[in-house]
């Protein structure tokens, strides 16, 4: 990822905002991208503004750092730094052309490491389904590896990220309601599973292999 640092800009989607259709609807996504991560953006750069010397913090910095920014922005920077990273990720993460590789025959490390953790990638789903469905409220599930390299389920409330459990992101999904309500309703379970048929499996490929390359126990 580029190392971006204040002012914050919003990220161009990898694709047309009608790209995810059927599975995220055109307006979800245009909506979500548009509005939603929009103001994250703004407000995380409004919550920076006067602070020059976080200026050139890219957003991991400043979640794991929030603890030691001005109590008065601490809030704020949590909140939209983490809303920014996460979405930023989540689009990311998603690709239209993913119900092609995962029927193909694509596989790498991060595949194998799902198989020998969880036995089958419906098995993984399955897991992951469960987090994102007992995440009450609005929040997030993600496959993450810890600095071991051993991967697991986490789920996370409002605008939390696993950066500051030390535990490194590969897969996640946003449940807050503005995700799916316009298209599946209260149907949290449908949405995800239409979300799980693309999977960005390249990008997650991608970044399993950063988690594991940037510690440096397993080097
Ligand atoms: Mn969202």
């Amino acid at each position: 990822m580029i190392t971006e640092h204040y002012p914050f800009k919003l990220m161009p989607l990898p694709y047309e905002y009608q790209d995810l259709e059927p599975y995220i609807d055109t307006q979800t996504v245009t909506i979500h991208h548009s509005k939603h991560l929009k103001t994250y953006v703004d407000n995380l750069n409004k919550a920076l503004t006067g602070y020059p010397m976080y200026y050139n913090w890219p957003l991991e910095k400043l979640i794991k750092n929030v603890n030691v920014m001005p109590q008065k922005i601490q809030t704020d920077i949590k909140n939209n730094a983490g809303g920014v990273y996460k979405h930023n990720m989540y689009f990311k993460g998603m690709s239209p052309r993913s119900i092609k590789e995962i029927n193909g025959s694509s596989s790498g490390p991060l595949k194998e490491a799902i198989i020998a953790r969880f036995g089958s990638i419906e098995n993984f789903r399955d897991s992951l389904k469960t987090a994102a469905m007992g995440q009450f409220g609005s929040g997030w599930a993600w496959l993450v590896s810890n600095r071991f390299g051993k991967i697991g389920i986490v789920s996370t409330a409002n605008q939390d990220t696993v950066l500051t459990m030390n535990l490194c992101p590969i897969i996640l999904v946003d449940v807050w309601e503005h995700a799916y309500y316009l298209k599946y309703k209260n149907k949290r379970g449908d949405y995800f599973d239409n979300w799980f048929k693309i999977i960005n499996w390249p990008q997650a490929e991608k970044n399993y292999i950063s988690c594991t390359q940037s510690n440096p126990v397993l080097r």
